[in-house]
């Protein structure tokens, strides 16, 4: 419904707008310019008059604190129309409240890319740049997903993307969604340390990107690797589980897993950088292992599902070497075939999905038999890539409710591990803090 057109903004770039001519309908406007605009006016109108009492007290404290009632930042808006950002001045609470008279006014949504300073505009990509057409927000997915851990694409990436998919509906979605998931990751910002310690058990608190990299630079090192991801039922299990923690300090590189590390890291007053599961990690992995000419192998899940995987990731993939696969359900005699078998097959990254704790024991006690130079454990990894369970919408991941999904799907094995672990996991966190 958006066409776009060339025309240069104040930074000399050009800046696609939407076509108001004849090429929109009366209907299309109406839905995608007219009603999201009446939206925002109407709903910061209601919030300007349901707070009336509130912003004209913080608004004497601001004079009487600073002399001004508001301090004004001067970003990008529409077009790449310069407009001052306000917010209350002085200190306190209740400062970011002014943002709704920039709504009010127009220069500003609820839901938009985040309005960017001049410097930053001039970074954004070209093809990206479509972000423009529309006003900046206060909120975005991007923001939303980095709240909670899991912004593993580029912020323009995401941005562009929601130009082109923005309905009304889907930005209510993305208010409240934004709400949501301000009580799990909103409040001041906390450090982020190199490492992250749970239970004894360090993690490297790292980036997507990063994770990727490193997998790839340890396929040239001579010395073999062990790769981990640990969730909080990992961390619960490794808390009475000796071997099994041994095993994960053992390893050359733990990576933090899920929604409840966010969480915990919030209570000991860190922040996590990013949720590098291996669901998501997976995809980027292949991607870049073409783009790299290695190769894998599936060893792990029920039989047919490793075979299933590697189908579907070759369709998606063009290009993509899975070098062979092996199920998961073999007897002891079986194993040095099967190790024979991946040796054999050239692979240089071997991704084990027994579940937790098995597969890294398994790895633990076979890595210097194994050929890949990298190993590592990715537990009910295949049964999502084949197909065979589906993935939580992101939107409930958008709001850490990943597990939910999931134990709605299989709470017959599931409800002790996310109804009793959960708890269990935030109240040993809570222990740990205070020691
Ligand atoms: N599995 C296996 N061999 C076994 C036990 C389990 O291959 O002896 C597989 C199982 O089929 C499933 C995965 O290991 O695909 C474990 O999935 P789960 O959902 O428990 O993993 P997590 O929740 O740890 O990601």
């Amino acid at each position: 419904m958006r066409t776009k057109i060339d025309i240069p903004g104040p930074l000399g770039q050009p800046v696609y707008r939407h076509w108001w001519g004849s090429q929109l309908t009366p209907l299309a406007r109406l839905l995608t310019v007219v009603l999201p605009r009446l939206f925002d006016w109407l709903f910061s109108l209601l919030l300007i008059g349901l707070l009336a009492p509130l912003l004209i007290v913080r608004g004497f404290i601001s004079q009487w604190q600073s002399g001004q009632v508001f301090t004004r930042t001067s970003l990008l808006g529409r077009y790449q129309t310069p407009f001052q950002k306000l917010a209350f001045a002085g200190k306190g609470k209740g400062r970011r409240l002014a943002v709704l008279f920039n709504i009010l006014r127009g220069d500003m949504a609820f839901a938009g890319p985040r309005p960017l300073s001049k410097e930053e505009a001039a970074q954004v990509p070209v093809d990206a740049l479509v972000r423009f057409s529309i006003r900046p927000g206060l909120t975005s997915p991007h923001q939303l997903q980095q709240r909670v851990a899991i912004a593993h694409e580029a912020e323009s990436v995401t941005d562009k993307e929601f130009v082109y998919s923005e309905t009304l509906k889907g930005d209510a979605g993305l208010i409240a969604r934004s709400a949501i998931s301000n009580i799990l990751g909103g409040g001041a910002p906390k450090p982020s340390p190199p490492t992250l310690k749970f239970f004894g058990i360090s993690m490297i608190n790292t980036t997507m990107d990063e994770a990727i990299n490193w997998i790839v630079t340890q396929t040239r090192c001579a010395e073999k690797s062990h790769l981990a991801f640990v969730n909080p039922d990992c961390l619960n299990i490794a808390y009475t589980h000796t071997e099994y923690s041994d095993v994960l300090r053992k390893a050359t590189r733990v990576l933090p897993d899920g929604i409840g590390i966010h969480v915990g890291c919030r209570m000991l007053g860190v922040s996590l950088r990013a949720n590098v599961n291996g669901t998501d990690l997976f995809p980027r992995l292949c991607e870049k292992v073409v783009e790299q000419n290695l190769s894998l192998f599936l060893l792990g899940a029920k039989p047919g599902i490793a075979d299933a995987v590697a189908a579907n990731m070759q369709k998606r993939y063009s290009g993509l070497q899975i070098v062979g696969t092996q199920h998961g359900y073999f007897s002891p005699d079986e194993e040095a075939s099967i190790i024979q078998k991946i040796n054999a097959s050239g692979a240089n990254i071997l991704l084990v999905a027994f579940g937790a704790p098995k597969q890294d024991i398994w790895i633990n006690s076979h890595l210097a038999d194994l050929k890949p130079a990298v190993s590592m454990g990715v537990g009910g990894l295949f049964d999502f890539y084949s197909g065979q369970i589906s993935r939580a919408p992101l939107w409930m991941r958008e709001i850490g409710m990943e597990w939910i999904w999931r134990l709605i799907q299989e709470p017959g094995r599931l409800w002790r591990r996310y109804v009793i672990g959960n708890p269990l996991f935030l109240f040993r966190v809570w222990k740990q803090g205070r020691q």
